[in-house]
């Protein structure tokens, strides 16, 4: 049976879907909207990405594909600002998003909301429009503050956050783990969860030849290469990773190579260059700054491992994309790590937190016969499953379900109050 077709509004409001991957709060969550939005366009599906105005050079509608648009709308100031500081400004969006819908006489099925700034935009939409508003966190207030890393997140944040898993329709996390946390830290109804494991571009992340990809980039043959891709958040554990290379000094020609990062200047890059001075091992560093997502593969290609060194994922794209390249990973116990790594085979999940652990386990991958790990199609095979036309798929079913509760709730209150005025009474709903 051919799929309803549905106009899906999504709210990213914090942080653009074209905006650059690797940067401060630009990441996995946007490569998730960009992905699903696409592959939810190409089933004919109509779905507009509402978001702040980050950058005043962008138009004010960019096109994804011919069903899919990312829509600018202001909100505070136009350009950057710092996460928390756009809470007071979501009533500025509420209503140039009123506007902005009136004008072009748009009505949506469903909401979608990443985040709890743009859940906080979504109760406003639910209500206003009278439509089912389905979450995704993509990180909980609660949970990184639970790990002690990095700055505490505002008690508004978490407060938020318990009022929009009370008052939305669905949330959506990314792993089991996700939906315990959600559980634990925001008594969220495990009746109102779905668990949507994250996807994968295989076209765009496939193996280049080693040997290629390393001359490609300027690397020699006899390196052995541990590589970091992603922002420079403190959760991300690069200090935990800068620690463990010291443990690996032994190992000639071994190098770490981080990508991603805001670049020199910005207080993040600075610290981690800092402590790496302190640790005394610049000579095993190479920092290449971001790289555009299309020209990540011959990194992953020319690496021997990737190394996922985070204190706190909500899922860890990273690790899907090095797989699909045919490079094993090496990850502490975080996100979707267990559910993607084949131990021994595809990589490792280094359960001890311990940086000398983490250590231990890139030894141990670099001293085992190469033969020992699978071959780079097995590898790149082992992730087959996980791509983004299953997560839409997965999503559409959601929504669907999604629909027919809230259509089947509404029918009971419009039910009750037709018998309670046929009996004279009023209905207390
Ligand atoms: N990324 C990129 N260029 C960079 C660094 C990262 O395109 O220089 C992309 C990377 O390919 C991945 C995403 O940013 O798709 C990071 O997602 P992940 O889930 O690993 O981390 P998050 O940002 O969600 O914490």
């Amino acid at each position: 049976m051919e799929e309803e077709k549905l106009n899906v509004a999504m709210f990213s409001i914090h942080s653009c879907p074209v905006g650059e991957l690797g940067t401060k709060d630009t990441g996995g969550m946007n490569v998730y909207i960009r992905e699903l939005a696409g592959e939810l366009g190409n089933r004919g599906h109509r779905v507009d990405i509402y978001t702040r105005v980050h950058d005043p050079n962008d138009p004010q509608v960019i096109h994804l594909n011919e069903n899919v648009r990312v829509i600018h709308l202001r909100a505070g100031k136009n350009g950057y600002m710092h996460k928390v500081a756009i809470y007071p400004y979501l009533d500025d969006f509420t209503g140039t998003l009123e506007n902005f819908i009136l004008r072009e006489n748009l009505h949506y099925d469903l909401i979608h909301s990443h985040y709890w700034l743009s859940g906080q935009v979504g109760r406003w939409a639910q209500a206003r429009w009278n439509v089912p508003h389905m979450l995704m966190f993509h990180t909980l207030g609660a949970v990184k503050n639970s790990t002690g890393v990095g700055e505490d997140e505002p008690l508004l944040r978490i407060t938020t956050e318990r009022q929009i898993v009370q008052n939305c329709h669905r949330i959506i996390a990314a792993t089991e783990r996700e939906k315990s946390e959600l559980m634990r830290f925001y008594c969220a109804e495990s009746g109102k969860m779905n668990v949507v494991p994250c996807g994968v571009n295989m076209e765009v992340f496939q193996p280049v030849d080693k040997g290629s990809a390393r001359r490609q980039l300027g690397f020699s043959d006899d390196e052995k290469i541990v590589l970091y891709v992603g922002r420079f958040a403190a959760l991300k554990g690069i200090d935990r990773l800068l620690k463990a290379m010291t443990h690996l000094r032994h190992h000639n020609g071994l190098k770490l190579v981080i990508v991603g990062g805001d670049g020199h200047g910005a207080p993040e890059f600075e610290a981690i260059q800092r402590l790496s001075s302190e640790l005394g091992i610049n000579d095993m560093i190479s920092f290449i700054g971001r790289i555009e997502q299309g020209d990540l593969p011959p990194y992953y290609s020319a690496a021997d491992l990737l190394a996922v060194p985070s204190y706190h994922e909500s899922f860890g794209l990273v690790a899907l994309e090095a797989l699909a390249c045919g490079t094993p990973v090496v990850a502490t116990e975080v996100g979707a790590m267990n559910s993607v790594i084949c131990e021994g085979k595809t990589g490792s999940v280094v359960a001890d937190s311990r940086p000398q652990a983490f250590a231990r386990a890139i030894h141990d991958f670099f001293s085992k016969p190469r033969h020992a790990m699978e071959s780079a199609d097995s590898i790149r095979n082992s992730v087959r499953q996980f791509n983004w036309s299953h997560v839409a798929k997965a999503m559409i079913e959601k929504y669907e379900s999604m629909l027919a509760d809230f259509n089947f709730s509404k029918m009971k209150v419009l039910g009750a109050r037709a018998q309670a005025a046929q009996s004279g009474r009023t209905a207390i709903l």
